[in-house]
């Protein structure tokens, strides 16, 4: 699977990619993913990729020269699955979304910024505009990081244990059940004895039953 996203800052892409499983997934050959500044395809002397907006108001619109100009390119070497746009008013990514975009192989992802970017782009080249919840970041790439590493983990051979995936929350219609690991007894706060019978009937039982009781507490809404 390939992404490539576009932003005016792609130093605040390199951090979140080069470490745990996002770098993995890259080194196995599984996931790529590129990031391309948005100002190399700037035609301006300066290098600018934002004007004022029209009809006035306060705040810098993202031109759409650069914005076309980049994904032109990359439409000429490849097809792409989709283009998202990541924005605020755009559909809220959940664990749904995440499973069906990891099936995709080319995924082209355009980050805001500043007041926002141009309509026409979005009108024109955006398949799908994603948010990643109802608050308002200063820009598209931390969204992005987020999108990208919840589809990315869910691609067959990145996790070295398939199966943790499946038992997380949103996977099924329960969040996920309580963990414990060593030491058995910290303190005098034990860990449940049933995880340490080696009974594995009964330890999916209480496991299920446990999601069942925390999904019921805390997200009763899953469970319609
Ligand atoms: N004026 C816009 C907000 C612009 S914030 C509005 O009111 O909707 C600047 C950029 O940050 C956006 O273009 C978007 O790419 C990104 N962004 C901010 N919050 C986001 C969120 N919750 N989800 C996804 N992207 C977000």
């Amino acid at each position: 699977m390939r992404f490539d996203i576009i932003t005016v800052l792609p130093g605040l892409l390199e951090s979140p990619f080069a470490h745990s499983i996002l770098q993995r997934a890259q080194k196995k050959g599984i996931a790529e993913i590129h990031v391309h500044n948005l100002r190399d395809y700037s035609t301006h002397k300066q290098k600018s990729v934002d004007d004022y907006p029209y009809g006035g108001g306060g705040g810098m619109v993202m031109n759409i020269e650069p914005f076309a100009a980049c994904i032109d390119q990359l439409k000429s070497e490849r097809e792409y699955d989709e283009v998202i746009f990541m924005s605020p008013d755009g559909v809220t990514l959940n664990q749904q979304i995440a499973n069906q975009l990891s099936i995709k192989e080319n995924i082209i992802i355009l980050c805001g910024h500043y007041k926002g970017i141009d309509q026409r782009i979005r009108d024109i080249y955006v398949t799908r505009e994603m948010s990643i919840g109802d608050y308002v970041l200063s820009g598209g790439e931390l969204p992005a990081a987020v999108l990208v590493d919840a589809v990315v983990r869910l691609i067959p051979g990145v996790l070295s244990d398939e199966t943790s995936a499946l038992s997380d929350s949103f996977q099924g219609d329960l969040l996920d059940a309580p963990l414990y690991t060593r030491p058995a007894d910290w303190n005098g706060h034990k860990v449940p004895d049933v995880l340490l019978s080696g009974n594995a009937a009964e330890i999916e039982k209480w496991r299920f039953e446990q999601a069942l009781e925390r999904t019921r507490t805390r997200r009763p809404d899953l469970l319609k």
